[in-house]
């Protein structure tokens, strides 16, 4: 008896690569072991799919012959003669080729390893498939083959896809592009009619790209219907995917209308740190349910998606933040600058007050100075009067420094100040004011040296404004030097400036004492206007005395006149300490006379 062979296809809508060996096509083909080879041979030549047959005594599977074999076997040197009227069953005890028999969920690749492990005499043998008790069918190794050998693409090309979407979601913070094109990508792994990555915000879902709907389908409807899907709802809520196999058959499914209905359906949640972000949503138009593989798939493409959304949150978080800091800085900038222009207020007011203080206050210095000489042509005073005459001299003549000095930073303020270009030996100037103070400095036996500032080429300057910046230097550091103490004074020809950047040659001359020092945070604030360090109270009045005290003026006026001649004047200190006394050296750099710039 002979069994109609029956062939084994995989489900229907198979649309992934099969998996395991159940899913692919074998053959059902069951005959009597009694059949003659003759008969089994006639039978094979009419369904040339077969791989071969499978052999039955009283119902009972005995064995399996390949096609392979039975026709190698009937090639050989009475091959015929011997067997091909005979049971086929006298053959394959004369073959003795043991049986593999493979459960039909097998995967693919371990059937694959299994079988080309075989002896190399039969490893080209078809497998028996087992469906369960007694149902046995046979497979052709070059289909097994060939399945994996396609699974091996398939995996190549959901890498691909993924690598793709990698590249683009690193690459890009554009969130529509990047789920535009996982809804693509998707759509060559996994097919589908329409897909959806659905934004959950505010307990509600929102479409966030779409891919196969219609191009009038209102989204607004479709957003309502959505939401009104319990299954949806259900996957926000227990956070696991969830499929349908036949929308049909669900009483409460929401279609959305003007729509061709789903039928079969998946649903993927898109979780990120255990919240729920959105929802990937894919389609079928036609029954044909999601495989539990093509899920594991769509789960790598919904993982995707939810990097992309949580990626997009953030950047509008940082987005966010930036334009916040970005309008508390322009706030703050806008306050800045009220408070510059405020200081900038109060600052000419100062200017304005010094400048008509310091004129009003020089008028009744005159009168008194001019009654004073008066007062000192009288033959007739007493000795003690005339001291007393000397003495409101000298204080007027301090009162007149002073109330000059504040009128100099009033007109270097208001750039007001006239300087009269000439040449200007410096070597000259600074003996000439070192000579003023030389008796102070004896009296506080400080010891006074000039060097290398002889053969200095001249520079072209206002000779009195010069004298009046060098002289305030002297004078503080006379004052700010303790008696004993030493100062020096130095100058060099230079081509560079306080920064090291190349300059036109120039002159740097510096003022070095060996006084109390100043501590580098005062540094630049010295050469502000009133500026000064130290308790006020503390100082000792008098010019030339120890921390003798000033105006706080000194150095702002330096600082004025040697910037007005394209110079530069700053300090180097280590700090301020008046017991050990560690110096101040004041350098001043001032541009040499173009005449000899050529000698340099
Ligand atoms: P002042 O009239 O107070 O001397 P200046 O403008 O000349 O005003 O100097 C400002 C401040 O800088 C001084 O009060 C003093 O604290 C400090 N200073 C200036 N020169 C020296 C120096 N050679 N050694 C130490 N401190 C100094």
């Amino acid at each position: 008896m002979m069994l109609n062979p029956v062939s084994r296809l995989p489900e229907k809508a198979q649309t992934l690569v099969a998996r395991r060996i159940g899913e692919l096509p074998c053959y059902q083909c069951d005959i009597a072991a009694s059949n003659s080879v003759e008969t089994v041979v006639e039978m094979l030549k009419k369904n040339l799919e077969l791989p071969g047959v499978l052999l039955r005594q009283d119902g009972k599977f005995v064995g399996a012959l390949s096609r392979l074999k039975i026709f190698e076997w009937l090639g050989r040197p009475y091959g015929v003669e011997l067997f091909y009227k005979k049971p086929i069953s006298n053959l394959y005890a004369n073959l003795n080729v043991p049986d593999h028999i493979y459960p039909s969920d097998t995967y693919i690749n371990i059937a694959v390893q299994r079988a080309l492990n075989r002896p190399s005499e039969i490893t080209y043998e078809p497998i028996i498939i087992s469906f369960g008790k007694d149902d046995l069918r046979l497979l052709d190794i070059n289909v097994l083959l060939l399945a994996q050998s396609a699974q091996l693409a398939n995996a190549n090309r959901i890498i691909e896809k993924q690598i793709e979407i990698g590249r683009v979601i690193s690459s890009s913070l554009e969130l529509p592009k990047v789920l535009a094109l996982i809804l693509e990508q998707m759509d060559s792994v996994i097919p589908y009619s329409r897909a959806a990555i659905l934004l959950y915000r505010s307990g509600k879902m929102e479409f966030a790209a779409s891919r196969g709907y219609p191009q009038d389908v209102d989204m607004e409807e479709a957003r309502i219907m959505v939401n009104n899907n319990k299954v949806f709802n259900d996957i926000v809520v227990s956070k696991k995917a969830s499929r349908v196999k036949d929308a049909a058959l669900h009483q409460d499914w929401q279609h959305i209308p003007n729509t061709p209905p789903t039928r079969s359906w998946l649903g993927l949640p898109l979780v990120q740190d255990k919240d729920v972000l959105g929802m990937l949503s894919i389609s079928r138009l036609t029954v044909s349910p999601f495989t539990s593989e093509e899920m594991d798939i769509s789960a790598i493409f919904a993982g995707q998606a939810s990097v992309a959304l949580s990626n997009a949150s953030l950047y509008e978080k940082v987005q966010s933040f930036n334009r916040e800091l970005e309008d508390r800085v322009k706030e703050r900038t806008r306050e800045l600058q009220q408070a510059y222009a405020k200081l900038k207020l109060l600052d000419k007011n100062k200017s304005d007050f010094i400048k008509i203080s310091s004129h009003e206050i020089k008028t009744p210095i005159t009168v008194i100075s001019g009654y004073m000489q008066m007062l000192a042509l009288d033959n007739a005073l007493e000795e003690r009067h005339r001291e007393l005459i000397n003495n409101t001299n000298t204080g007027i003549e301090r009162l007149k420094e002073i109330v000059n000095t504040m009128l100099d930073v009033a007109r270097l303020d208001t750039k007001e100040m006239e300087l009269e270009f000439k040449e200007v030996e410096l070597e000259a100037l600074i003996t000439e004011i070192v000579a003023e103070f030389s008796q102070s400095m004896s009296e506080r036996k400080i010891a006074f040296s000039i060097e290398e500032i002889k053969g200095l080429p001249t520079c072209k300057g206002d000779a009195d404004a010069l004298r009046k910046a060098f002289q305030h230097l002297i004078i503080n550091a006379i004052k700010y030097t303790p008696d004993s103490g030493r100062i020096t004074i130095s100058g060099r020809l230079t081509g560079k400036d306080r920064g090291g950047k190349v300059i036109r040659p120039s002159m740097q001359i510096t003022v070095t004492d060996s006084g109390i020092g100043i501590d580098p945070k005062d540094h630049e604030l010295i050469f502000d206007k009133f500026y000064q360090t130290g308790k006020i109270m503390l100082h000792s009045s008098g010019k030339t005395k120890f921390k003798g005290g000033g105006t706080g003026l000194g150095l702002a006026v330096a600082r004025g006149i040697v910037e007005a001649h394209g110079g530069q004047i700053w300090v180097e200190s280590s700090g301020q300490d008046e017991t050990t006394c560690p110096g101040s050296s004041f350098h001043v750099i001032l541009p040499a006379s173009s005449k000899l710039t050529a000698r340099i």
